[in-house]
């Protein structure tokens, strides 16, 4: 990886281990996110995707990621742009926004744990999906995000 690289590049200039490198392992975007019909509100709860190892808190597949969970998207540049939803810790989303890595992201601190450290991991703190009923995800909302447009 280029020195630095996350304050001197645009994202669409990354290699894919320095864009690999942005993801501090929140966590954050593994959780399900419900949209409400009549006023577009983002929903966030503390049920993660049924792929997500909620206590190593990283997706159990990677690799295979887009095989075994169709609406797991792939970060783009484009979407690190659009996709307001993201962390305002998230790289991607500081990056796409112009704004500096924080301080304890792991690429400035040399701490992998930077994000735990930080307070905005999910480790250890979300619930599998695949043991939670639908009929459920009422007592899991931990953010409400007004519609942006
Ligand atoms: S929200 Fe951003 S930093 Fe956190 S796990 Fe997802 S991609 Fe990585
Ligand atoms: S498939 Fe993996 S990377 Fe995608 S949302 Fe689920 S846990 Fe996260």
């Amino acid at each position: 990886m280029r020195e630095r690289f996350w304050e001197r590049l645009s994202l669409e200039e990354l290699t894919s281990d320095e864009w690999e490198a942005l993801c501090d392992g929140c966590g954050q975007c593994c959780l399900v996110r419900l949209e409400d019909e009549e006023n577009q509100e983002i929903v966030t709860l503390s049920v993660a995707c049924r792929l997500f190892d909620t206590r190593a808190c990283r997706c159990s597949d990677y690799e295979h990621r887009f095989d075994r969970v169709p609406d797991c998207l792939q970060l783009t540049p484009a979407r690190a742009r659009a996709f307001h939803w993201l962390p305002e810790t998230c790289g991607y989303r500081r990056l796409a926004q112009g704004k500096p890595l924080p301080e304890w992201h792991p690429l400035r601190s040399g701490d992998p744990a930077g994000a735990r450290r930080a307070g905005v991991s999910m480790h250890g703190m979300a619930v599998s999906e695949a043991r939670v009923p639908d009929r459920d995800y009422e007592d899991y909302i931990i953010a409400v995000m007004p519609c942006r447009s």
